[in-house]
């Protein structure tokens, strides 16, 4: 992204450039090579703080957010605990979302590669249960889900937990928030006594306080200090009249060029109306709200997750428990009366190592709530007028770098990512530079290409073959 005189900001990933490496602590080698692999050079903050101690064994209470690595930090000490030759779950992730329950499975299967044949399953409500069953049945080393499903599973005894040894409480303070704390209770109460349990949570209220009592052995605390909002994140507001707010998001995108923007608005009829304006103008943006089926809100956060959609328009109820990582900017369409949420709107963006942009749209009648975000943070907001947001005429339309293909065939017709590259880079003939992300999901697999060769990867994908058969494939 471009501002006036600044260079543009490589894509953004959570690698941190400082912080010890890993070949410090108590892995195998086989684990460390895969670090290496996955491109984990150096430990984030959080996982330099926790791991040490949870590789030894301790009960930890981690104060970490979604973006800071928390999920390596929990799931290197969840596979050192793990016997892969013992067919038992042994290890349990409870999460307040289907969709965090997916991410962190993703990343533990991604850590889990070192060792052959670790089986991990996610149980979350939404999905069907007797497909679950099915799969709990053929054996599973590590769960991952919801408090609500996984529940479910342990009273009619299609999960048993005798063999576990390390439970994990991811986001415990959502889990409380959305009224999972019986369901959390009745469910340890099912656990062994003798585990490791580790608990992360972005705040520490009263109710984690009083689980981590009752539940954990001896917990070692870590909190890392708050960098966000000082350094990494620059904040910007203008002021607008409410006829030149929506508006005022296209010139934003424009002026400064964000490759990933995630805009919020109070009300779902203003994401609707922003989504509709900013479509007319050209720009790639989708909307993320409660109605949209699983299928549609998956295909909608794979496109925006792959970098082939420039904008994702969501109220803050349909953004929670999103993890993007990659995210160059931020935009307050409205100013939220709560002043929390404003700190976690603002949160999302320079994640990790990374910087990113904070632009909130302001209107005279939103000054009280802009004067109480800033005694909160103790500094005056930075102001700048809209007019200083110009575009060249000859100006490009911003559009993302990446086109997602769906690829209709997934889980079901045994694809792997491997197999969706190797038709792309083998058979096609395209620098695997050119490709992006791929997710395989049960019966769809979605590609991201370099926007120039979208047609005639498309074009070559539907006339070829992956995995052997013939695909059908369409373009997002
Ligand atoms: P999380 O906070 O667990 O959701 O992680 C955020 C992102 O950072 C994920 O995409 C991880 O794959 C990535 N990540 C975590 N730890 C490291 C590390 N030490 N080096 C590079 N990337 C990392």
């Amino acid at each position: 992204m471009n501002e006036a005189q600044t260079p543009a900001i490589a894509p953004a990933t959570a690698k941190p450039t400082t912080g010890p490496d890993f070949s410090g602590l108590p892995l195998s080698p086989a684990v460390l090579e895969n670090l290496q692999r996955l491109g984990y050079e150096r430990m984030t903050p959080i996982q330099a703080a926790t791991l040490p101690l949870a590789l030894a064994g301790k009960d930890l209470i981690a104060q970490a957010k979604t973006g800071s690595g928390k999920t390596a930090a929990f799931a290197l000490p969840l596979l050192a605990n793990l016997n892969p030759r013992r067919y038992a779950v042994q290890a349990l992730v409870l999460c307040p979302t289907r969709e965090l329950a997916e991410q962190v499975t993703q990343e533990v299967r991604r850590l889990a590669r070192a060792e052959d044949n670790i089986k991990i399953l996610t149980l979350c409500g939404g999905a069907v249960v007797r497909t679950q069953v099915a799969s709990l049945a053929h054996g599973a080393h590590i769960v991952v889900g919801t408090p609500g499903r996984i529940l479910d599973h342990l009273s009619r005894e299609t999960l048993e937990l005798d063999a576990l040894n390390t439970l994990v409480l991811d986001e415990a303070d959502r889990m409380l928030d959305m009224g999972f704390a019986e369901d959390i209770a009745a469910i340890i109460k099912l656990c062994p006594k003798q585990r490791q349990t580790l608990l992360f949570s972005a705040t520490y209220p009263e109710g984690v306080a009083k689980m981590a009592a009752k539940f954990m052995r001896e917990p070692q605390e870590v909190k890392l200090t708050e960098r966000h909002a000082t350094t990494k994140i620059r904040q910007r507001f203008y002021e607008v009249k409410d006829s030149e707010r929506l508006h005022a998001v296209g010139l934003l995108l424009n002026h400064y060029r964000p490759v990933s923007t995630l805009a919020f608005c109070n009300t779902k009829q203003q994401c609707r109306a922003l989504v509709a304006l900013l479509q007319a103008q050209g720009f790639v943006a989708l909307e993320l709200h409660g109605d949209l089926d699983q299928r549609e809100r998956d295909q909608v956060l794979v496109q925006f997750s792959n970098r082939s959609c420039s904008v994702l328009v969501a109220t803050d109820v349909a953004a929670r428990g999103l993890d993007i990582a990659n995210l160059e900017a931020v935009i307050n369409v409205d100013i939220t009366p709560d002043i929390e949420v404003h700190t976690h709107r603002v949160g999302r963006t320079g994640r990790a190592d990374e910087e990113g942009w904070a632009f909130s749209l302001a209107s005279m009648d939103e000054m009280g709530r802009v004067g109480r975000i800033d005694e909160m943070q103790g500094r005056a907001s930075v102001w700048h007028p809209l007019s200083e947001l110009t575009v060249p005429a000859d100006a490009e339309p911003l559009h993302p770098p990446m086109v997602t293909l769906q690829i209709l065939g997934g889980r079901k017709e045994k694809i792997r990512p491997g197999d969706v590259l190797g038709a792309l880079t083998k058979d096609l003939g395209y620098a695997a530079a050119q490709i992006g992300k791929i997710n395989v999901n049960e019966f769809s697999t979605y590609v991201a290409v370099d926007r120039c060769i979208a047609k005639d990867a498309l074009r070559g994908l539907n006339a070829g073959k992956v995995k052997g058969k013939t695909v059908k494939v369409r373009r997002l």
